[in-house]
């Protein structure tokens, strides 16, 4: 699993008005992971959210990033993961507190948040609820009830040990007829979730043409990737946001203000004299 083979496809199916994308994410997923030092459930949810982020940032034109957050009454309190239409992802998981990692953490029930961002602005949110019928199931709910989308997904780690994930959705405006000839043929396919995914992404986009028979159009390639974004401004302003008085007492108190990044993990250390220089 050490080579980095993560890849995705983007793409259509003309006839059916279907677009698709198909991806491997496993080396940005463990990142994630090795960063946040996760194991068991949390390790699984995170990377599912992950790829779910990604799913609804690539299945449109512009260059938003999506996040999904799930908030819950489970072990696992919150598990939030960005991603942009390339891939580039990242994410955290919040556990309640003398938490025990045990076959049964999830978050349980709660909510189901996507928001949609332009950058740093917030551009659209919304909200459904989260039902404990695992993550799948409640994204492809989430799509409906949000945006009346029909769609088909796997999220597989498969006996390869590596974190593939594939959608199809209907475009809007899908005549009924060509959603519901699509459904036939996906129920028509034979082979396990783990027989579908293997391989990489041509082998995949190959066999999901002769299963769809149907052409796979593919529009975009690339390769997803672990990103945070943070960066000294950012936690300039950060500091700055909480005041001169409450970032001198700091500095009192411990002669330096660290800030680690909630979502890489990068310690950024400011010394006395760069937080002052922050309130000139
Ligand atoms: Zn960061």
């Amino acid at each position: 699993m050490s080579e980095n083979q993560d890849s995705y496809l983007i793409g259509i199916l003309e006839k059916s008005n279907f677009r698709f994308l198909l991806t491997d994410c496993t080396s940005a997923i463990s990142e994630a992971v090795r960063r946040h030092e996760l194991e068991g459930k949390a390790a699984f949810l995170l990377s599912k959210v992950m790829i779910g982020s990604f799913f609804l940032a690539g299945m449109v034109k512009e260059e938003n990033t999506v996040s999904i957050q799930l908030e819950g009454e489970g072990d696992i309190r919150s598990v939030l993961a960005y991603s942009d239409r390339y891939g580039r992802m990242r994410g955290m998981v919040r556990k309640k507190e003398g938490f025990v990692e045990s076959p049964a953490n999830s978050s349980g029930k709660g909510i189901f948040r996507v928001t949609r961002w332009g950058g740093e602005r917030r551009l659209h949110q919304s909200v459904t609820k989260m039902e404990p019928t695992g993550f799948e199931s409640n994204l492809l709910n989430h799509i409906y009830e949000s945006d009346q989308l029909i769609s088909f997904l796997i999220i597989n780690s498969g006996p390869e040990n590596r974190w593939k994930g594939m959608i199809f959705q209907a475009l809007p405006g899908t005549e009924q007829k060509r959603i519901d000839e699509m459904m036939d043929r996906f129920s028509d396919v034979d082979l396990s979730a783990d027989q579908l995914m293997e391989g990489d992404m041509e082998t995949i986009l190959f066999r999901m043409t002769s299963f769809l028979k149907e052409d796979l159009k593919v529009l975009d390639s690339g390769k997803p990737e672990f990103y945070c974004g943070c960066s000294l401004e950012k936690i300039q302003s950060v500091i700055r946001s909480i005041g001169k008085e409450e970032a001198r007492s700091i500095i009192e108190e411990q002669g330096k203000i660290e800030i680690v990044c909630e979502f890489c993990r990068k310690p950024y250390v400011l010394d006395p004299e760069e937080v002052n220089l922050l309130f000139m």
